[in-house]
């Protein structure tokens, strides 16, 4: 059976996973079940960031970023505007290199190889880590051809496998149903949060290791949000994705961990239910309660 975001089953997050503990069920069954979910193993590591810093010329943004974010997992970035959420990420796939003076020093290493090394490939390397930004961004071409396009860059395919993955793609961002039969139209057509889906079944179709999204939802509607909220917790089932989010109720809606950046540091790290409702630091405490941001 085809999966899609409409029919897939939402997995547990950390919190279903905490008040399960807190409420024990009644039956056997309901106890095998919940003994299970807790037996899950402990998520391998995707990037491991060791002694990460950045510079915008002579301004330092991040100060010794050391971070393990989980595989198969949403990672949450959140922080007050200008703490360097952004910057961390765009390490990831070295995008801040499309600017002369944006240094990084430190390592990163995504599936045991640092990124970071003069000898990395680019091309390959952003196939491995796809970026979804604020604004949607879609080519100025048909729905089709931008998907199909990345597809062309990064695999030798005929002429079906590629109609079939740009269909895949589509379908895994549950935006098939609504664009299958107008495909060679303008996707500039389409409204934000369509754009928005069709950009990450674009980052999807090259079969990233890991997406990177920098606030998605922040152009688009309340509608639309949910349903790009829906669909990076149907992502997880096979991609590792870190979202910075300036909004606290989406990080704790669709993240398992959470990671809370001040002033270019890393503050705490754990997961998203710990982070919220018992955090280490005061200044997360402070920033989760609202008392500045
Ligand atoms: P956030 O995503 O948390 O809002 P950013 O990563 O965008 O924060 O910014 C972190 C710091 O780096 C801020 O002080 C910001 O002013 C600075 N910064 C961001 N982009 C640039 C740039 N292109 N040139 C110079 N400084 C920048």
């Amino acid at each position: 059976m085809e999966m899609t975001a409409r029919t897939r089953e939402p997995s547990p997050t950390p919190a279903d996973r905490a008040e399960r503990i807190l409420d024990p069920p009644q039956t056997a069954a309901e106890r095998r079940a919940v003994r299970h979910k807790l037996e899950e193993p402990a998520p391998t590591t995707k990037v491991s960031v060791r002694n990460l810093n950045f510079y915008y010329g002579n301004n330092q943004a991040l100060f010794d970023n050391n971070i393990d974010i989980p595989a198969l997992r949403v990672t949450a970035v959140i922080g007050p505007s200008g703490c360097g959420k952004s910057t961390h990420i765009r390490v990831y796939n070295r995008i801040y290199e499309l600017y002369r003076d944006h240094r990084a020093t430190g390592e990163v290493w995504v599936d045991g190889r640092d990124i970071l090394s003069p000898n990395t490939n680019l091309l390959e390397l952003r196939k491995r880590v796809g970026m979804i930004f604020q604004r949607p961004t879609p080519f100025p071409m048909t729905i089709f051809e931008n998907i199909a396009y990345g597809i062309r860059l990064h695999y030798r395919a005929s002429r079906s496998e590629v109609s079939d993955r740009v269909a895949h793609a589509l379908k895994l961002s549950a935006l098939w149903d609504e664009v299958a039969e107008k495909l060679d139209e303008p996707a500039t057509a389409l409204s934000g949060g369509q754009q928005q889906r069709l950009c990450i079944a674009r980052a999807i179709a090259v079969e990233p290791e890991l997406i990177l999204m920098d606030e998605p939802c922040s152009a688009i509607d309340p509608v639309a949000t949910a349903k790009i909220e829906e669909l990076i917790e149907v992502l997880k089932d096979d991609y590792t994705v870190v979202l910075v989010t300036h909004n606290m109720q989406q990080a704790a809606r669709v993240s398992d961990f959470t990671a809370f950046f001040y002033k270019g540091y890393i503050v705490e790290f754990g997961p998203t239910v710990e982070i919220f409702q018992n955090p280490k630091e005061k200044r997360t405490q402070d920033y989760i309660t609202g008392r500045f941001g």
